[in-house]
């Protein structure tokens, strides 16, 4: 069932989404050449935490951390610690925070130091499939007319859409009806309402679409070793169109 939320609901949750931002503004300006993603960790919780918020993350079926940082061929969920960032790599990095018991949830890819024009092209294609779904977020369009937006941007840049982990409804619960999949037919899927909220997140490989899952439970890897990239703002449907939630301003 999705859950549409109220003009009230979507404040506190915008509120979420705020720090969200701010939180990955700061790993923003950190990230470079000899970080460790455990630092990038300790700087968006101490944002979290001092806003008053809860990191959501945090314990989510006993994940340890704040962020997930997910290292070049790292599709999504990787788990920060003692890796050193090199220059020339790229880290997707995850955030979510819970304000009042509402969630916010939006990632990141960022390049480290000077990137190579490919992984640059990666980041600013999985970004532009983002905006294209965000544009779609209108009541009366359909759900897949969002996943269609994201796919035709990514595929028509010659990169391949993640099928296995996909976007989601988000409110009360990280987690809610309706899964939002990268990949679609445009015309088809539920009816989008005002109050609605999706987390959309491309998650796009230069390579091939498949994945595997590491020893560690958690981290989600490219099976062909290429470079990923994932882009994600938590967006409400609006009367006025597609209000994203996750921006700091
Ligand atoms: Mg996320
Ligand atoms: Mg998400």
């Amino acid at each position: 069932m999705i859950i549409a939320k109220s003009a009230a609901e979507i404040e506190v949750m915008r509120e979420a989404g705020r720090i969200t931002a701010r939180a990955l503004d700061a790993v923003s300006s950190a990230v470079r050449p000899g970080v460790t993603t455990a630092d990038l960790d300790a700087i968006a919780e101490d944002v979290i935490v001092k806003a008053g918020a809860r990191p959501a993350f945090k314990g989510y079926h006993g994940f340890p951390a704040t962020l997930c940082t997910s290292v070049n061929d790292q599709v999504v969920h990787g788990i920060p610690g003692g890796r050193v960032l090199k220059e020339g790599e790229i880290v997707s990095v995850d955030c979510g925070a819970i304000v009042d018991g509402y969630y916010g949830d939006s990632a990141r890819t960022f390049p480290v130091g000077q990137v190579s024009a490919a992984a640059n092209r990666l980041m600013d294609v999985t970004k532009r499939s983002l905006e294209a779904g965000i544009a779609r977020c209108r009541p009366g369009m359909r759900l897949y007319d969002v996943s269609a937006a994201v796919q035709e941007v990514a595929e028509a840049a010659g990169f391949s859409v993640v099928r296995e982990y996909v976007g989601h409804g988000i409110g009360r619960s990280m987690h809610e009806d309706p899964q939002v999949p990268n990949y679609g037919k445009a015309g088809t899927g539920p009816t989008l309402r005002t109050g609605m909220v999706l987390a959309i997140e491309p998650m796009i490989n230069a390579g091939a679409a498949d994945v595997r899952s590491l020893d560690d439970g958690w981290t989600v890897v490219t099976l062909d070793g290429a470079m990923s990239a994932h882009f994600e703002h938590t967006v409400a449907v609006t009367e006025d169109g597609p209000l994203v939630l996750t921006v700091a301003g």
